[in-house]
């Protein structure tokens, strides 16, 4: 059995039934689009999956496997026996219905394997480092072209011809370019508009190596900027900086969180500042932990983190520096390189 699953067998009193691809890939290497997990809290896990990925199946070393219908649930459910919990975060409420069927007592649970993922190890971290490198390069390649007068869908498509020229595998996620008052949207998707001069654009992009993501966001000017948003730069810069130089192991993702807040809101920009400080990133741009002020974690030495306070003025423009970081015992170790100071774009 793999290091991973019997890891996670000794923190089970019951059998878990593993939903999510993504966990399952984690625990076993096994990639597919349709199966289930059993864990047993001693002894052998049972992988099922269906016709199309048997051959992929049965290399999965240490799992027995078993065929089952496309239907994956109905069929699990009936093979189920005594107490299974089963991932209430992930698992859609019709496949609960087809579990519930069979006989075994289902137990909701959720955050198990997240929790596993959460912490990296060295050939993860390496991984993680070389995305972050690879997205690194492309953006710098790309802050040597002209953004005035490109849109912003041009810029974004750009920027994911150099990601794979400079060796990504695919995009971590959709890459944000928002310029002028689209900057004030965390969640911009790139447009039409045109770069503008005298404004500020965010970029948030990331690369995905060997399964791996990177995510990072630099915010770059097109010279000329009006003041209140060179002065939103200046004080999310200064919130990101602190935020890197405090954040460690042992801290709650309340307390890191509030390390880049309460300067922001000191400046006056508090309620500019409406998302996170940052989440774990992983085999998914998005898991475990949060740092958030409605955050339940703590931070621990493995975790790998994005640290990115924004700041949105509607209908201005806005700011967000993001970096990756991985958290250590007395610090964080960035794995994003390209500078933070304001740079300015032809
Ligand atoms: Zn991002
Ligand atoms: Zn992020």
């Amino acid at each position: 059995m793999s290091t991973r699953l019997e890891a996670l067998a000794e923190r089970l009193d019951a059998a878990l039934l593993v939903t999510d691809l993504t966990n399952i890939l984690y625990l076993t290497g096994f990639d597919s689009s349709n199966a289930a997990l059993l864990v047993p809290p001693r002894g052998t896990a049972t992988l099922y999956t269906d016709f199309r990925y048997a051959e992929a199946a049965e290399g999965v070393p240490g799992v027995e496997v078993e065929m089952t219908k496309r239907s994956i649930m109905s069929d699990v459910g009936g093979r189920l026996k005594g107490t299974v919990q089963f991932e209430a975060d992930v698992l859609p409420y019709l496949q609960w219905e087809r579990l519930s069927e069979g006989s075994a007592k289902l137990v909701p649970t959720h955050g198990i394997v997240a929790a596993a993922r959460a912490v990296k190890d060295d050939d993860e971290i390496a991984k993680l480092r070389k995305a972050a490198r690879i997205a690194d390069r492309a953006f710098e390649a790309l802050t040597a072209e002209t953004f005035v007068g490109r849109s912003e869908k041009e810029i974004a498509w750009r920027l994911h011809e150099l990601l794979h020229a400079h060796g990504a595998e695919e995009l971590s996620f959709e890459s944000i370019v928002a310029s002028g008052p689209n900057g004030a949207m965390p969640h911009a998707r790139p447009t039409d508009r045109i770069v503008d001069r005298g404004t500020l654009v965010t970029v948030d992009w990331g690369a995905r190596v060997d399964g791996y993501c990177s995510d990072c966001t630099r915010t770059v000017s097109t010279g000329g900027l009006p003041g209140r948003l060179r002065e939103a730069y200046d004080v999310c810069l200064e919130a990101q900086k602190r935020a890197c130089a405090s954040i460690r192991a042992g801290m709650t993702g309340v307390d890191a969180d509030a390390v880049a807040r309460d300067p922001i809101t000191d400046a006056g920009f508090g309620a500019d500042f409406g998302h996170g400080l940052g989440h774990g990133v992983g085999l998914m741009v998005h898991e475990a932990p949060r740092l958030s002020t409605e955050s339940t974690d703590t931070l621990e030495p493995g975790h790998v983190v994005t640290i990115e306070p924004g700041i949105y003025l509607q209908g201005v423009g806005g700011c967000r520096i993001e970096d990756l970081a991985v958290v250590r015992e007395d610090r964080v170790e960035l794995l994003t390189s390209f500078p933070k100071e304001l740079i300015e774009v032809r």
